[in-house]
């Protein structure tokens, strides 16, 4: 491990590529015959854009969706003239020539977006690619079903927007029993008689992996391509990221002793401690004070008192004296310990963890052919 990082850095997060490739391929059988298109939102959920994007293009996908015009700007950069970029968040008001000049398709998610979308388009004085969401029962964005039928009835919205997709999203995808998912499937379904032979898009990962019938003509998976499992019907995904930090400092204390911030950990005996250098300030939540853990070598090396900015410190009494040293690592994210382990000690989900890990830890991207790779995501 060590021989592989940059001294200058103190935590390495492993991003393994291949893992990612095979995860897209995984979901595109899954799906198919609906096309399978890649969510690459907030920097491809934290692990790179510049690096994941083009790994999906060469796995075979064709149609990526960002959250901001900001995003679609730099993917377009990452993966060249080719593929469908949408932005998922729509159009903010006076960005539609920008929008529009790029050739990106911007959702439309609200009454005053569609209006805003065809102004632009008549301003133009020609039709404006777009996709069109529509809300099926999340109240998060999209239009109401009753507009979605006035636009379908009016003669005029074609001549104003060049429409490519019609989609709705899943409030409860990772619970496949809930009865909502069949309902919004149905609402939108509704919908989509009005538009015929109209592509559409219901499914995120959750939906995915649920019943056939979610697939239509397009899934937006984001969070299984980076290896998390959506629900419980999921099979046959790969784990992406592997994070390991440096150990900076190991001590005993006596029975009786504080430590970290309010001396939340008091030591009932003596115990052997390492501080090791990961911090909220690296997407390591606070919330896992006194009850996440790191791993070495299969043991648990619970957490003591709170997560500082840039350090934590962990009990390391179950491990022999001899087994970590100074300036060795510890493994947070890994075979041990999953992103899903993670997330649920910090009380939030693997998406959170992923997202906020941020730019402090030394980044190697590896792939299949890397040496140290291997099937079940192991160190680099
Ligand atoms: C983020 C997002 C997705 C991807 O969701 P995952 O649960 O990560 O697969 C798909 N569709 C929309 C509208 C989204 O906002």
């Amino acid at each position: 491990m060590a021989r592989m990082t940059c001294p200058a850095y103190s935590s390495v997060l492993t991003i393994n590529l291949g893992a990612i490739a095979a995860n897209y391929r995984v979901i595109a059988g899954q799906v198919s015959p609906a096309r399978c298109a890649a969510v690459v939102k907030a920097d491809a959920y934290g692990l790179g854009i510049g690096k994941v994007a083009p790994v999906l293009r060469d796995a075979g996908c064709t149609s990526f969706f960002v959250a901001h015009l900001s995003e679609a700007i730099v993917l377009r950069e990452v993966i060249g003239p080719d593929g469908d970029i949408f932005v998922l968040n729509g159009i903010d008001p006076g960005c539609e020539d920008l929008c529009a000049a790029r050739g990106f398709v911007p959702v439309l998610n609200s009454a005053s977006q569609v209006t805003r979308w065809r102004d632009a388009a008549r301003a133009q004085g020609r039709a404006l690619t777009a996709a069109l969401q529509i809300d099926s029962g999340m109240s998060r964005l999209g239009i109401t079903p009753g507009m979605a039928a006035d636009l379908a009835r009016d003669s005029d919205f074609a001549t104003d927007v060049a429409l490519r997709l019609l989609m709705t999203h899943l409030a409860c995808a990772d619970q496949p029993s809930d009865p909502t998912n069949a309902r919004q499937r149905e609402s939108f379904l509704s919908v989509r008689r009005l538009f015929p032979d109209m592509p559409a898009s219901i499914a995120n990962s959750g939906g995915a992996f649920l019943a056939p019938g979610f697939g239509l003509d397009l899934v937006r998976p984001g969070i299984a391509l980076y290896g998390v499992a959506p629900n419980e019907c999921t099979e046959g995904l790969r784990p992406v990221v592997r994070l390991d930090a440096r150990i900076l400092q190991i001590r005993e204390i006596d029975a009786g002793t504080g430590v970290g911030y309010g001396l939340d950990y008091i030591a009932l005996d003596r115990r052997r401690l390492a501080t090791i250098a990961i911090g909220y300030a690296d997407g390591w939540p606070r919330s896992l004070g006194g009850a996440g853990a790191a791993w070495f070598s299969g043991k648990r090396l619970p957490i003591v008192g709170r997560v500082s900015m840039d350090s934590l410190t962990i009990d390391i009494s179950a491990l022999p004296p001899e087994a970590v040293a100074e300036g060795g690592f510890v493994e947070l994210i890994g075979p041990s310990q999953s992103l899903e382990d993670v997330a649920r000690d910090a009380g939030t989900i693997a998406y959170e963890i992923l997202t906020r890990l941020g730019p402090r830890h030394e980044r190697l991207y590896v792939g299949d052919d890397h040496p140290g790779a291997s099937s079940s995501g192991a160190r680099p």
